[in-house]
C-alpha cells in the first residue's frame, strides 16, 4: 500500500447512480471521491440506454428506407439502401465517447477525484483500489486504500449468463450485440424482455433473420398483454420468429444451432449465427467485499430503506446494486437523496412513480399502476384508453397503432397510473410522472390545454374518456 486517502463520501461505480450523487455531493461541498474501473458513464452510457437507442434510430431510419424502396405510399422513391455496419457502430460510438466525456468534465467541475481502479470494500470505512494501468510490468499492479465517512455502492449489474449456454464464442450479451463488427445472416435471441426486443429489433430491422426464445407464454411478460398486443403483432408483421413458452437446452453439438424444448417435450434446433442471451441482469453483490451485507428477500440485490441505506451504518447503496427496477433515472434520482441526506437535508426515495419506457417499435410507456395492479392493491379504480387511430396527428405520422390509458381512483378521480404503446410515446413519460408526483385529478388533466396536432392530446382524451365525455371519440 502506497497511500493513504480520507475522504468524507467515496462512491464506488462511475454509472448514471454514482455519477449523478457525486456532482450532487459535489455541488453541495462534501469532499468526494469517485472509484470506477471501467469508463465513466457505467452500462447506460458505455454499453446500454444509450448505445442501444443509437442503433435503434438507426435501424428505424435504415428500415424507412427499405420501405421506401419498396413502394411508398408518401410519394417518396428511393433505391434499396445498404448498412455500413461499421461505420454505424463508429457514430454511436463517437455519442457513447461525447457523453462519458462530458462526464468526467462534470465531476471536475464539481470537485470530484475520480480513481480509476477497481475497489474492494474491507470495511464499512475502508476501500481497497487496485489502480488501472498501475504496475504493469513491475509485477504488482499498484494499490491503495481510502478512507471515509460515508460509503456509497452504485456498483451495477452484469448480464445473467445460461447455465446451459454460456458467454463465449457465437454466444452473446448485449456488450457485444451493441457493437457487431458485422452483421449475422441468423441472430437467435433468447429472453422476450426489454433487451431482447430493443435488440431483436435492431437487427431484424438491419436484415438479420432473428427467432426469440421466451420460456413465459408472452412477449416482455412484465407489462399487460393489452398494452403489449400491437407490439406483437408488430414482429410479427416484421418477420420476427417468436417462439413462446420454450426452453433453451444449449448449443447443438456442431454449434450451429441452439437446441430448444416446447412444453410438451418435444425438440427443435434453431440455426443460428449468434446467440444474444438477454434473460436479465444480477446486481454485482459477489467477489468484491460485500458479503458482510444484508441482501433482499430475493437474495439477489442489496437490501435497502427508503433512504437507500444499507444494513451497515454509514454504507448506502443506490441503482441495479439495490435490485429492481433496473433503469438508469432511478439509480440517478436515488444517487440525489443519497447526496442531499449526507449534507444534512430531510429526503427520502418514495416517488410516486418510476416511469419505464420500452423502446420497441412501438414503444411502450408506463407509469403508476395499470388497472390490474390497482385492483390487486385493492384500489377502486375507473380506466379508460384514447387509441391513436382518432388522433389527427398520428394519421399524419402513420402512427395510428396503439393507445393512451389512464387510471384513477373511482372515488376523488387521483389518478394512479398511465400507459401508453404507440410510435414515440417514450415523450408522454414527463406527463405521466408529473401528474403523478402532483397528485393531479382525472379534471385537471382534462381542462389542460393540449395543442393540437399532437400525440400528447389522447392523454387529455383519456382522461375526458374515464370523466365520460372525450370529444373525438
Ligand atoms: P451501472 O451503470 O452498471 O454502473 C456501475 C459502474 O460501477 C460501472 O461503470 C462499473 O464499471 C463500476 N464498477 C463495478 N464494480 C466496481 C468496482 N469493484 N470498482 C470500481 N468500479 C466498479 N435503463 C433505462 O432507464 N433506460 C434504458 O433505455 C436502458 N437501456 C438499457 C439497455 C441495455 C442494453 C442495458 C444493458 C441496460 C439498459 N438500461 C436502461 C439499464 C441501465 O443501464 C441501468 O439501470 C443503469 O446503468 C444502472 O446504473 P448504476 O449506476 O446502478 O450501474
Ligand atoms: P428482462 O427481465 O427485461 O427480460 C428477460 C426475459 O427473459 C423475460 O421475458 C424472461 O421471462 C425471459 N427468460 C428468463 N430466463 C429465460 C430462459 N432460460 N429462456 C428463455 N427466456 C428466459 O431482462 P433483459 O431484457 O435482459 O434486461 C435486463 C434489465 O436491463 C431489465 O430488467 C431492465 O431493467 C434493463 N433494461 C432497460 C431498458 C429500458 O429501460 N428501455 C432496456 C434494456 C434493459
Amino acid at each position: 500500500m502506497s497511500q493513504i486517502e480520507q475522504t468524507s463520501l467515496l462512491v464506488i461505480g462511475g454509472g448514471p447512480g454514482g455519477y449523478v450523487a457525486a456532482i450532487r455531493a459535489g455541488q453541495l461541498g462534501i469532499p468526494t471521491v469517485l472509484i470506477e474501473r471501467e469508463q465513466l458513464g457505467g452500462t447506460c452510457l458505455n454499453i446500454g440506454c444509450i448505445p442501444s437507442k443509437a442503433l435503434i434510430h438507426v435501424a428505424e431510419e435504415f428500415d424507412k428506407t427499405v420501405q421506401y424502396a419498396e413502394a411508398s405510399p408518401l410519394g417518396i422513391r428511393v433505391r434499396a439502401p445498404e448498412i455500413d455496419i461499421e461505420r454505424t457502430v463508429a457514430w454511436k460510438d463517437g455519442i457513447v465517447q461525447k457523453l462519458t466525456r462530458g462526464v468526467g468534465a462534470l465531476l471536475k467541475k464539481h470537485g470530484v477525484k475520480v480513481v480509476q481502479g477497481e475497489a474492494r470494500v474491507i470495511d464499512g470505512k475502508t476501500v481497497e483500489v487496485t489502480l488501472s494501468g498501475q504496475g504493469q510490468g513491475a509485477g504488482e499492479a499498484q494499490r491503495v486504500r481510502l478512507h471515509c465517512e460515508h460509503l456509497l455502492l452504485a456498483a451495477g449489474s452484469e448480464p445473467t449468463a445460461l447455465p446451459s449456454m454460456p458467454f463465449g464464442g457465437k454466444v452473446v450479451s448485449s456488450t457485444e450485440a451493441l457493437s457487431p463488427k458485422t452483421l449475422p445472416k441468423r441472430l437467435v435471441v433468447v429472453g422476450a424482455g426489454y433487451i431482447g426486443l430493443e435488440l431483436g429489433t435492431v437487427y431484424r430491422k438491419l436484415g438479420v433473420e432473428v427467432t426469440v426464445v421466451e420460456a413465459l407464454d408472452r412477449v416482455l411478460p412484465a407489462y399487460d398483454a393489452e398494452l403489449v398486443k400491437p407490439v406483437a403483432d408488430a414482429l410479427v408483421r416484421k418477420g420476427v420468429s417468436v417462439l413462446l413458452g420454450h426452453k433453451v437446452l444449449g448449443l447443438s453439438a456442431d454449434g450451429n444451432a441452439v437446441r430448444v424444448q416446447e412444453r410438451d417435450g418435444k425438440e427443435h434446433a434453431l440455426p443460428a449465427d449468434q446467440v444474444l442471451v438477454a434473460v436479465g441482469r444480477r446486481p454485482r453483490t459477489q467477489g468484491w467485499g460485500l458479503e458482510q451485507l444484508q441482501l433482499d428477500r430475493n437474495g439477489a440485490a442489496l437490501r435497502i430503506d427508503d433512504q437507500c441505506r444499507t444494513s451497515m451504518r454509514g454504507v448506502w447503496a443506490i441503482g441495479d446494486l439495490a435490485g429492481e427496477p433496473m433503469l438508469a433515472h432511478r439509480a440517478m434520482a436515488q444517487g440525489e437523496v443519497v447526496a442531499e441526506l449526507i449534507a444534512g437535508k430531510t429526503r427520502r426515495f418514495v416517488p410516486a412513480a418510476i416511469p419505464a419506457v420500452c423502446f420497441t417499435d412501438p414503444e411502450i410507456v408506463t407509469a403508476g399502476m395499470s388497472p390490474a395492479e390497482a385492483l390487486a392493491a385493492d384500489v377502486d379504480c375507473v380506466s379508460a384508453s384514447f387509441p391513436f387511430a382518432a388522433n389527427g396527428r398520428a394519421m399524419t405520422l402513420e402512427a395510428t397503432d396503439g393507445f393512451v390509458r389512464v387510471v384513477a381512483r373511482r372515488d376523488n378521480h387521483l389518478i394512479v397510473g398511465w400507459q401508453a404503446v404507440g410510435r414515440g410515446v417514450s415523450e408522454l413519460a414527463a406527463a405521466f410522472s408529473q401528474s403523478l408526483e402532483m397528485g393531479a385529478r382525472l379534471e385537471d388533466i382534462g381542462a389542460t390545454i393540449h395543442a393540437h396536432p399532437t400525440l400528447g392530446e389522447a392523454v387529455q382524451e383519456a382522461a375526458l374518456r374515464a370523466l365520460g365525455h372525450a370529444v373525438h371519440i
